[in-house]
């Protein structure tokens, strides 16, 4: 459960983010524009901030650059552009992740809940305890270090492991080629190949392809993300 600030103009697109957050028992309030943001922010503590990159009065840019200016609250950008480029500015420029346009439900949440755990854990300062993550029909257990898909168990080296491991526990977040160095490989540098081949024979055993992805998606030029079927 979550106080989530809606920013979005479109009134049909609002009312069903506010009725499958509210079915999701998270208590929502929303605006149409990013003055009307600016100023609930600055009264209300919200947990997360769902930000339409397209308002009436400020462009999307603009709009983030302005939050940030007042709060650190996490913000997922809404958009209706699969514009790559945009999309990796404004992760840079201080949002938390993203959601292109038209979302699914379950997208929604996956990515609400990978921001809800991640600003959680920064609060408490540690990280979120061992146990079995599920994504769809994956499921993986840290401690006993099996994994299943589709109640079928999966033979995985230890670093192919690690790494659906990795992935899962971020679902919907993408996953930077640098960081899955740093957390998998314990590495600060290294080439993209290793992970490129671990990648692909990742994807041989969960039975997809780079071409025909389920799972596991890459962005080109930005990294690697884990996310239950379309
Ligand atoms: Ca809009």
């Amino acid at each position: 459960m979550a106080s989530v600030l809606v920013v979005e103009d479109d009134q049909f697109v609002r009312s069903a983010l506010i009725r499958h957050l509210t079915e999701a028992s998270h208590t929502v309030r929303s605006v149409g524009t990013a003055l009307e943001a600016l100023r609930e922010v600055a009264h209300i503590g919200f947990d997360v901030v769902i930000l339409d990159l397209g308002l009436p009065d400020l462009d999307g840019a603009e709009a983030l650059k302005m939050l940030r200016g007042i709060t650190d609250v996490p913000v997922i950008i809404a958009t209706a552009r699969d514009d790559e480029a945009e999309i990796v500015r404004l992760l840079n420029d201080g949002a938390d992740d993203y959601l292109t346009k038209p979302f699914s439900v379950e997208h929604l949440s996956a990515r609400l809940s990978a921001v809800l755990r991640r600003s959680r854990a920064t609060a408490a300062g540690a990280e979120p305890p061992s146990r079995v993550i599920r994504v769809a029909g994956l499921s993986i257990d840290p401690l006993r270090r099996q994994a299943e898909l589709d109640g079928a168990i999966l033979d995985l080296t230890r670093r192919e492991f690690d790494l659906l491991a990795f992935l899962a526990g971020r679902p919907g977040v993408v996953v930077a080629r640098k960081e899955l160095l740093a957390e998998v490989w314990q590495q600060s540098y290294g080439d993209d190949q290793t992970i490129d081949v671990h990648l692909s024979w990742l994807r041989r055993k969960l039975g997809e392809t780079a071409a025909k992805p389920r799972y596991l998606h890459t962005l080109r030029g930005v990294g690697v993300k884990l996310e239950p079927p379309r």
